[in-house]
């Protein structure tokens, strides 16, 4: 069986480990753009560089598209350069005789996907996001404390980050 080729938007690339479980994914030189900070760039470069995530551009007509069918139901305010462009790159790759399926979070870009007979998965509630969330923990006290805090309230350690068990998004 053909391998199911998983086009993934920013969010599944900041979230590394939702990633690292699907099998081929692939996102578009405007989403690694769109990786702002240092910390979700070097995430991404350490998946490219163990094969996890493939960079590739869609062709032209294929962003033309779906910018035109964008602009009919009229989500393309509402859609930065990258979302159009992994819809398009999921089509192209479609059209090409591809299985895939786009992992986002998106309304816009999903109801994109949908319209055009796409699969479209979300990071939320497909499980494949991390089960794992992180938070600050004191090492001295062995306790885990609320976001935001840098130092411990109870012994005045330095806070550090460590994952705890997330409670399950509804
Ligand atoms: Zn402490």
């Amino acid at each position: 069986m053909r391998r199911r080729v998983v086009v993934v938007d920013a969010n599944a690339i900041i979230d590394h480990d939702a990633l690292l479980a699907l099998e081929v994914a692939v996102t578009t030189p405007s989403v690694i753009d769109e990786l702002r900070d240092g910390h979700s760039r070097l995430r991404a470069e350490v998946s490219i560089a163990m094969g996890k995530l493939k960079v590739l551009s869609p062709s032209s007509e294929y962003v033309a598209r779906v910018a035109r069918l964008a602009e009919q139901v009229g989500s393309l305010p509402k859609l930065s350069e990258a979302d159009v462009s992994i819809v398009a790159l999921a089509l192209e790759l479609k059209e090409s005789g591809e299985s895939v399926a786009v992992v986002t979070d998106d309304y816009a870009v999903m109801d994109l996907v949908r319209r055009l007979g796409i699969e479209c998965r979300s990071l939320r509630t497909s499980g494949i996001r991390s089960t794992r969330a992180w938070a600050p923990y004191c090492p001295a006290c062995r306790r885990f404390y609320e976001r935001g805090l840098r130092e411990c309230p109870v012994c005045g350690a330095k806070l550090t980050l460590r994952p705890v068990r997330a409670r399950k998004r509804r």
